[in-house]
């Protein structure tokens, strides 16, 4: 068989792509036999971009779904797209440059479907390209009415258990969104902002939010603050709106900040709500849904925040109520996808109840990895205050199935057998309860996690003709949405079907760029696995995925990690391809053990080792682990030692040992082959390929076989291999060639088989009993410069020369005794020892020979 000198995966890889059958990775829903492994794999945001984190977190998965397949489970490795959101109704104004409301909603909806689904395309592509083993046969789209019928569907449960409600209460707002958020959707970052002390009737308050005086409903100190108990009770007069609120007492209030007085205004931050529910008092909204100023701020109505506060600060000062400015570090809760101050505005809502302690509970029958990451989802469950808002103000997303009867006002919810239904385009096929027959339409819709949060009760076949398989096996994820998405499936699979939703959940850490950073724009650093594969290869990708760190902890993109990758593959290429040219009409049928020799039994014992550790590392999802073992072994034991020391049987004309090395040879090529499929779809299926029927990919996973792994055979192996490469540096230092023979070489050791130390050293062998009878004959005297020019100084060269004439074993036996006498010119000079070093050559058995010491066994080489 001609297998070419190169690996060239921009041959090979598209070549593996174009011809797979994706279909082998299809899950079997009918199929009981095998165990279930469903993954609960995260649907990305069609950006159009399925960037480098992406990458990493499915290469990982990919690792898993391979290697489980190859382990004998029913694998599902199923794609989703998680389509609705705001950046698609950006990106689309962008494109058409209009705004949504310019546009029938129908249009602009169509419009970010078409955008969604080009970008879907462009993810595909890359994934393809990076070899996934998707299950295509399982993707889901959440724009797609066959799934977001079952976000409905799931609303209209949950609506009937109880779980959803809805209310006015205070949520958090994006002005610049314009839609309400959900508490995991602030992000707190830190910005310097003013602390402005007011006069304020007769007190003096500190505010950050002199914009929200119009919604000023109290004052409050705390009651035990001898300075201002007085005014307990009493009403004060708010600047310059004039409204009257409370002075009230409140031990949440701390004397040591600002003045020790504060204002309660509905919102200013989560603290007023606190203390507006506590306290009963009243609502006074001055900033309306677009972040503008409402009626009730009176001559300041329309404008926006900061116009307002730069105008109300300016009259404040004008009229003397502001007395004194201070700086202040101040953590401010903003919009994830927009990075705007959020706002807290008291609005009808959508709500979903939160369970905390059926949360806490399924969390604790959950195996995270890494373990530790547990404590992210425990700390945000612990510090709810607020359900969860799932109604938003946008319009590409899931319609919420609910009008309102526009006699009475009663909320209907859509029945499940009318879902999908978008209330703005369909009017409910029943009357009210009050005989009405119009209705106005909800027109807000749902939260995008109300999709995706539903992933685990969709992929496990949850409204389907098939059988429901939750929970599910594995979900893997980013650790920046384990209080979003892994918090909100968590809840709505107990809530739906009261179980788990996974066993497992692997977190993934970020990749950062090669200077440390993480990568954006701004700093350049960004890769994009397209790079890469166009640079290199998508399995040089994966290894670096594989490689780069494990999962849970940030991952450092190296292009060096790449490179090395690559001359990984480079090298794993020519041993392949030197294997295969020795298996040509090599029909592959199991050996006995005795029909092998010692270095094919150390090889396998080696290789079972190896079997033992990558199985073992990949069922800890600890791949780099696993595949450091498979580079070592393949580079340390088969490479460099293995095929160097069968090299002879391989060429030579003894049959029944050259069967024996084919047939390690092809056990080992076959079981790299197979445990390297996880990491390197392509590359292995090239290999295998030459191997066997079928695709690498439907093959078992290498079984591990106990009765090989002998420690005795390995410390002979080992002892073998250092032979070789003793006798090959003594060569090499001798100036013979490495395939020069040597007149013999003479073990004192036990080992009872030689073949391969003859074939290696190409010379003579003999084992030998007892121990070597030597003798060191001197041959040569070597003056020591250093120390005999500086003591004789002008008699150092005649010294020299004395000592070089002179018999080397009268030199030596006055070593031995302590002192050197030579004559010079006549003079009798004694010398130290150190002065010389006498030369010996080692004679056995009356010839010269060279003796080496290898691991404590003597090996006499005679030339
Ligand atoms: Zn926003
Ligand atoms: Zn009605």
């Amino acid at each position: 068989m001609t297998i070419p000198k190169e690996y060239d995966p921009h041959i090979i890889e598209p070549k593996w792509r174009d011809s797979w059958d994706m279909s082998m990775y299809h899950f079997d829903w009918k199929d009981n036999s095998r165990p279930q492994f469903i993954i609960d794999t995260p649907p990305p945001y069609p950006t159009g971009n399925f960037h480098i984190g992406n990458s990493l977190n499915w290469c990982y998965i990919d690792f898993v779904a391979r290697y489980k397949r190859m382990c004998g489970f029913n694998v599902m490795f199923p794609q989703g797209w998680d389509c609705h959101g705001l950046p698609t109704e950006v990106k689309v104004e962008e494109i058409h440059g209009i705004t949504k409301n310019e546009v029938p909603r129908e249009e602009f909806r169509n419009m970010c479907r078409e955008l969604t689904v080009g970008n879907i395309e462009k993810m595909r592509q890359t994934m393809l390209d990076l070899g996934f083993s998707t299950d295509w046969s399982n993707e889901f789209v959440t724009m797609e009415p066959e799934y977001y019928s079952k976000t409905q569907r799931s609303f209209r449960k949950m609506y009937d258990m109880g779980r959803l409600y809805q209310s006015d209460h205070p949520v958090n707002w994006c002005p610049r969104c314009e839609t309400a958020i959900a508490f995991a959707e602030v992000e707190y970052d830190s910005r310097e902002t003013k602390l402005n002390f007011l006069n304020f009737d007769g007190l003096e308050i500190a505010t950050t939010r002199p914009e929200l005086l119009a919604a000023c409903v109290a004052v409050a100190i705390n009651p035990e603050d001898e300075r201002y108990k007085q005014h307990l009770g009493s009403t004060v007069k708010v600047p310059l709106f004039g409204h009257d609120v409370n002075v009230i007492g409140d031990r949440d209030v701390d004397p040591s900040f600002g003045t020790g007085v504060v204002m309660i205004c509905t919102f200013g931050d989560k603290q007023d709500v606190r203390w507006w529910i506590e306290h009963s008092l009243p609502l006074r909204k001055a900033i309306d849904k677009n972040g503008l100023m409402t009626e009730l701020a009176g001559k300041y109505k329309g404008m926006t925040i900061p116009e307002c506060k730069q105008a109300i600060i300016e009259d404040l000062s004008n009229e003397g109520y502001l007395y004194e400015q201070q700086s202040l570090e101040q953590n401010v809760g903003m919009c994830w996808r927009c990075d705007t101050p959020i706002e807290i505005l008291s609005e009808r809502q959508w709500f979903i109840k939160i369970d905390n302690d059926e949360i806490s509970k399924a969390a604790n029958e959950i195996e995270w990895l890494p373990d530790y990451m547990k404590v992210r989802l425990d700390n945000w469950n612990n510090t709810m205050e607020w359900d969860w808002c799932i109604s938003r103000q946008r319009l590409f997303a899931t319609p919420i199935p609910v009008w309102y009867c526009k006699e009475c006002s009663e909320a209907m919810v859509a029945k499940e057998e009318w879902m999908p239904i978008d209330p703005t385009s369909e009017q409910p096929p029943e009357a009210c309860k009050c005989g009405c027959k119009e209705f106005e339409a909800e027109e807000d819709v749902l939260d995008t996690w109300m999709d995706s949060s539903i992933t685990a009760l969709h992929v496990s076949g949850w409204l389907t003709d098939h059988e429901m398989r939750l929970p599910t096996q594995l979900r893997p994820q980013g650790h920046d949405i384990i209080r979003t998405w892994a918090f909100y499936t968590i809840l709505r699979s107990m809530a739906i079907q009261g179980k788990k939703p996974w066993d497992s959940i692997l977190i993934n850490g970020m990749v950062l760029g090669e200077d440390g950073h993480k990568m954006s724009k701004s700093l350049g650093n960004v890769i994009s696995p397209e790079e890469v594969i166009k640079d290199y290869s998508a399995d040089s990708f994966r290894q670096w995925a594989a490689i780069g760190g494990s999962p849970g902890s940030d991952v450092m993109f190296r292009w060096k990690d790449v490179v090395s990758a690559s001359r990984f593959f480079a090298k794993m290429w020519s041993i392949y391809r030197f294997s295969m040219s020795h298996l040509d009409e090599y029909e592959h049928s199991e050996l006995d053990v005795s029909e092998l020799k010692v270095v094919d039994k150390w090889l396998l014992s080696n290789l079972n080792r190896l079997i033992a550790t990558v199985t073992d590392s990949m069922d800890k999802f600890q791949f780099d682990e696993a595949f450091k073992a498979l580079r070592g072994f393949t580079w340390d034991v088969l490479a460099d030692n293995y095929i160097e020391l069968v090299k002879a049987r391989l060429y030579g004309e003894d049959e029944a040992g050259k069967k024996a090395a084919r047939y390690t040879l092809y056990v080992a090529i076959d079981a790299l082959s197979r445990m390297l499929a996880p990491f390197a779809p392509f590359f292995a299926e090239e290999m295998f390929s030459r191997l066997g029927e079928g695709s690498v990919h439907v093959q078992s996973w290498p079984d591990v076989c106990d009765s090989l792994i002998d420690a005795e055979v390995e410390s002979s192996g080992e002892f073998i291999k250092e032979v070789a490469s003793n006798v090959r540096r003594y060569k090499s230092e001798s100036g013979m060639a490495l395939n020069a023979p040597l007149e013999k070489i003479e073990i004192y050791g036990n080992l009872d088989d030689l073949t391969d130390v003859l074939g290696v050293t190409n010379s003579p062998v003999e084992m030998m009993d007892g121990e070597p009878d030597f003798e060191h004959v001197p041959v040569n005297v070597k003056p020591n410069m250093g120390i005999i020019g500086p003591k004789f100084r002008g008699q150092a060269k005649a010294i020299i020369n004395a000592l070089t004439e002179a018999n080397p074993k009268r030199i030596a036996d006055e070593v031995t005794k302590g002192k050197i006498t030579i004559d010079v010119d006549g003079e009798s000079i004694e010398l130290e020892p150190e002065c010389v070093e006498i030369e010996k050559e080692v004679v056995s058995a009356g010839r010269s020979v060279d003796v080496l010491d290898i691991s404590g066994i003597p090996v006499v080489i005679i030339r």
